[in-house]
This record gives C-alpha cells, structure tokens and sequence, in this order.
C-alpha cells in the first residue's frame, strides 16, 4: 500500500478532506504531518529560504517531518482556483521550492491545479485528477469514483464551515454522522472576526491558541471561511478595482461582509512576517472597520515563540471592547 504524505500547512484547511479521502478511496495510507510544533518550526526556518513568508517556511518544516515516512508528498502546484484569479505566487511556487530546499524527498506528486479559465467539471481539471490519482493506479474509473466520493465529503466540510465550525474542528468532523453545529457560538458575550490567511488563523501553534482563547474568554469567533461565497464576491465588489488574488478577495469580501451587516463588535488581523499581499489587505479592512466604528486590530506573526505579548494583546482589546460597550463609546476603537 502507498504511503502518500499530506503537509499540514498553507492550503491543508481548505482541501484537506479532498486531498485526503480522495487517496484513502484510491486504496493508499494517507500520513498527516503533525500539528505545528517547535521541531517543524525549527525545520521549516533552516530548510527554507530567508525571504520566504512564515507559513511557507512552517510547510517546508511540515514537509520535512513527512520525508522519510513516505512513498509521495502531496504539494499540488495551485496557480489558480477561481476563474480569473489568482494564487499568491508563494503558494503556486510551493512544489518547486520545497523540491529544491530539501534533500533527498521522496517524489512530490505537484499536478497542476489553474482554474483561472475553467472550471471544476472542465476536461483539463478532469485530467489533473488522473495526474494525480496515476500515482496510485492506472485505472481511470477508479479514480473518477474516488474523486467523486472525495468531493462529496468535500462538500459535508464545507457545509459544516458555512454553518459555523471552524476548520480545526470541521477536518475531525466531517465524517462523523453527528456533530454539535452550535459549539462555538454558546453563552457569548461577544462576537469576534478574526480574519487573514488560513495557514495562520488555524495554525493553532503559529497563532498560540488565539481561537480557544477567544472562544473560552466567552466570544463567539467568526472566520473568512464562515461566510458565503456570494457575499464575499457582492462585497468585495465595492472595491474600486477588481482584487485577482483569491485569498485576497476572501478576505476582504468576508470582513466588509460582516462589518457592514453588523454581525461583529471587533476584528482581529492575523498577519504573518513577511506577507507582501497582507499589507494592502490590512489597509483596506482597517479603514473600512474605521468607517464602521468597528474596533480593529492587528497581530503579526513571526518566528518567536514567547506568548506573553500576543495574550497580552488579546486581554486589552477584550477589555476595551468590554468598557466600551459599557461606557458608550467613550473609548477609541483603534490599536
Ligand atoms: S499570501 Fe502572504 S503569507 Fe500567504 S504565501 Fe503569499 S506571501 Fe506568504
């Protein structure tokens, strides 16, 4: 049986129960690399190049840790998955810089994924499948079953991530037939968005534990991955130009989404070192809650692991919040 290797990192919140089931039907061991630790940090920083982002550093860790446990690692090329969009650059280049940042790999199965002109049910994307599912069988009926049933529990995911669960939760979740839709949103006194890239909001290690902090502080947490696809394109509509990165478009669709319904009292941007895309996201978002009165702020995160500043941060803007509400206002919403 094949041992495939599936790097928790970058896009693993978005597909991994795709990428998963799809393997596991095709007959292969799917291996997960574990969450994010001191080790795969430490790995990721000196396998990786020092200009790269903190998340493509943490993915080179994450694929490092799966090297001699498997026969193929799962790094699709992912240029595009929207029609005329695009992949942040980091991310389409993945494959190749983990190839040639890392020795002695096993092979990487790195099907290319652009559906920047067609999509899902297009013969080209249909071909990418078979790419990818040849690894493990020539049998093409094989692997348009296994991609069927893989997208079907794709669909359960993301069901349960419109209703609410966050994808930390929803890949334990997906496959089981009950599941609490209301876990999150219990005895609040507040909602929250916190907002940025999945690679950092889920990454419960890079973030120390910012979700369960806010969740267990009794606020309810919104994320990008909560709201509606038809939201985030009407919203993100109203910029003046046309956002092409995908991941931008998600963003900043969800948090115009949610502060212009009302639906939060306070956003959280969760940005990594070394983002290019981040500071014009952080920008837009920020003057938008600005206009809004909607309290904003900013967590960036880097390679230190002290938790101290970012548990400090979380305290005073809960409390500011919390005055605020009870004060009327009287307090800034800023920084
Ligand atoms: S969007 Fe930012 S954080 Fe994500 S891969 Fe690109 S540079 Fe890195």
């Amino acid at each position: 049986m094949y041992k495939i290797g599936i790097p928790r990192g970058m896009l693993f919140y978005d597909y991994y129960p795709l990428w998963a089931e799809f393997f596991k039907e095709l007959g292969a061991e799917v291996i997960v690399s574990p969450k994010t630790n001191k080790d795969i940090l430490n790995s990721g920083v000196l396998n990786c190049v020092d200009e790269s982002c903190l998340p493509v550093k943490v993915f080179h860790g994450h694929a490092d840790y799966l090297k001699d446990k498997v026969d193929y690692i799962f790094i699709p090329k992912m240029i595009s998955i929207r029609k005329l969009e695009y992949c942040c650059p980091k991310i389409l280049g993945l494959p190749d810089m983990v190839r040639f940042s890392i020795a002695d790999l096993p092979p990487i199965i790195d099907t290319t994924i652009n559906l920047r002109k067609i999509n899902y049910t297009s013969s080209k994307y249909k071909k990418a499948v078979y790419e990818a599912g040849k690894y493990i069988t020539q049998n093409k009926s094989k692997i348009r079953n296994a991609y069927k049933k893989a997208w079907e529990s794709y669909e359960r995911y993301l069901y349960l991530l419109s209703k609410g669960v966050i994808p930390i939760e929803a890949v334990k979740m997906y496959n089981k037939t009950f599941v609490d839709l209301n876990y999150n949103s219990k005895n609040h006194d507040m909602s929250i968005m916190v907002v940025g890239h999945p690679y950092n909001i889920y990454d419960e290690y890079l973030n120390m534990n910012l979700i369960s902090k806010l969740i267990n502080n009794r606020i309810k947490v919104m994320t990008p991955e909560m709201v509606s696809k038809d939201e985030i394109i009407y919203y993100s509509n109203q910029l003046p130009k046309r956002m092409f990165w995908t991941y931008g478009r998600r963003i900043v669709g969800s948090a115009f989404s949610l502060i212009e319904k009302d639906e939060v009292e306070g956003i959280i941007y969760l940005s990594s070192f070394g983002c290019g895309i981040d500071s014009i996201l952080i920008d837009l978002i920020e003057r938008k809650a600005k206009s809004k009165g909607v309290p904003f702020t900013l967590l960036t995160l880097d390679e230190q692991t002290g938790e101290a500043g970012i548990d400090t941060r979380i305290e005073a803007f809960i409390d500011m919040m919390k005055w605020r509400n009870k004060d009327d206002c009287d307090i800034s919403t800023f920084r």
